[in-house]
């Protein structure tokens, strides 16, 4: 895809006003361009020129522009000799001042000496094909930065271990495993073969793979957070709920416009899940046609949402188009929030959404709201509570991968019952391996690669 052969450089850090900035380089010619750029401000002998950096230590001194002597910045370089780097190459990194122009200046610099510009997420690509992270750790890196929650992080950073890369590995394993034995059955014929259980490997290996597929509900929630609609009538309280539920979650991440025009989303973390929330902000309270408006918004809200909250102002009771906004929410999941409870409350609520839960409280006084928290984590996770010691799966791609390889073993199982001909199950396990490889890069395409580290950003 890209040479490998080329020292790229790339600002590694955030771009804007911040305490520091980092230049980060990685190929053969960073030594000679960190030679070229930098001053210590005293070497190990005392002299300035020729030097000779150790490996992975933190040097004091400035960046000076070769041709005009002009001190650019003052610094900290490190220089990290392969194999023990990053990207297993030689890396550079120079910590400037984190400023535009400082940085935009020793970026050009090092450009000036031969670098080139990295590529986004070139260096993590690296990485990958010399081999230090697998395909799915490498993908982690990107899912660590995007972290939303610290229940997020801890999935991303397992599965920067390798977690999940480990029992992908196991999985594939074993049918490889099955796979050269139906190949020297084909070549020697069962004389000469000791006998293998073929039937209880690809049991084994398809029980494995639907856990982790199974795992993907959940993991996924972890990565991508889940979409949750506020909807109700206007004026039953919904962006009070909104802006309670805000202050009470830890962390408050983006505030983002929707996918309609009058929707916004809001993602707060929910005991470690990144809750989207979808707010028809900015109902107009002015117009007559504001019940009509409010079944349209709400329509809005909930379409691609994985929860819906209907609020109900139980003060008023359920009024006809508390029924008509619950005919939308259809089956999804769905928590009738009985909205007002400081006030008195009239009876006989049911009746609206049998199978959803009901929470009672009041966005005024904030009553009930932790029960309206938990009742959300509960759906979400249908009461199943994720362990660090399995590896979750997080990632759609890696999902997809796993039901194809599941759906070639399951075939290659029926084929087998069925006494078909050993080069059936052996095509069948063929295409299982090649898209568990794919999780893990033994089998990937440049297209695919460039796919995954085009997401990355500029230096990582
Ligand atoms: P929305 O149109 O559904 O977003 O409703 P708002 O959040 O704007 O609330 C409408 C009115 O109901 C406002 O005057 C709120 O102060 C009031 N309100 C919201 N929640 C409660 C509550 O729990 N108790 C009481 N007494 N009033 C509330």
């Amino acid at each position: 895809m890209y040479s490998l052969d080329d020292t790229i450089a790339a600002i590694s850090s955030p771009i804007g006003e911040g305490g520091i900035g980092i230049v980060k380089m990685s190929g053969p010619d960073v030594l000679a361009i960190l030679q070229a750029v930098f001053v210590p401000s005293k070497t190990e002998n005392g002299s300035v020129a020729g030097w000779q950096p150790l490996s992975h230590r933190l040097y004091y001194g400035h960046i000076v522009d070769p041709q005009t002597r002009e001190v650019v910045d003052e610094v900290l370089v490190s220089y990290m000799k392969a194999p023990r780097t990053y990207t297993c190459q030689d890396v550079g990194e120079i910590n400037c001042h984190g400023g535009i122009v400082p940085l935009r200046r020793v970026l050009e610099l090092t450009l000036q000496r031969g670098a080139r510009l990295a590529h986004p997420g070139e260096m993590t690509l690296r990485a990958f094909l010399f081999g230090r992270l697998d395909l799915a750790q490498a993908e982690a890196v990107l899912d660590v930065v995007r972290a939303k929650t610290e229940a997020g992080l801890r999935v991303a950073v397992d599965q920067l271990g390798g977690l999940l890369s480990a029992e992908v590995r196991t999985i594939r394993a074993e049918l490889l495993n099955v796979l050269a034995y139906l190949e020297a059955l084909i070549d020697f014929g069962d004389d000469e073969i000791p006998e293998q259980d073929v039937a209880a490997s690809l049991q084994t290996a398809s029980r494995a793979m639907e856990q982790l597929i199974e795992s993907a509900d959940r993991g996924m929630i972890y990565r991508q957070g889940i979409k949750a609609a506020i909807v109700g009538r206007p004026n039953v309280g919904k962006s009070s709920l909104l802006n309670r539920l805000l202050r009470t979650s830890r962390a408050i991440v983006t505030a983002l416009p929707g996918t309609t025009r009058d929707t916004l989303e809001e993602t707060l973390n929910l005991q470690g899940i990144p809750l989207i929330l979808v707010d028809t902000a900015g109902i107009s309270e002015s117009d007559h046609l504001v019940e009509r408006l409010g079944i349209e918004r709400s329509r809005q809200a909930l379409a691609g949402a994985d929860l819906a909250i209907l609020v109900i102002d139980a003060h008023e009771g359920v009024q006809e188009t508390d029924r008509e906004i619950a005919d939308l929410i259809g089956d999804k999941p769905a928590i009738l929030a009985f909205n007002k409870t400081d006030l008195p409350v009239v009876a006989d609520l049911d009746g609206l959404l049998p199978e959803a839960r009901a929470v009672w409280l009041s966005a005024l006084t904030g009553e009930g709201l932790e029960e309206l928290e938990d009742v959300i984590v509960d759906l979400v996770f249908s009461g199943q509570v994720p362990t660090s010691e399995t590896p979750l799966v997080t990632n759609p791609r890696h999902r997809q991968a796993l039901l194809e390889a599941l759906h070639h073993v399951q075939s290659a199982t029926e084929a087998q019952a069925s006494g078909s001909h050993i080069d059936l199950l052996a095509i069948d396990l063929t295409a299982a391996v090649n898209a568990l490889g794919e999780i893990t890069g033994e089998t990937v395409t440049d297209d695919l690669l460039q796919a995954i580290f085009g997401q990355f950003c500029v230096g990582k």
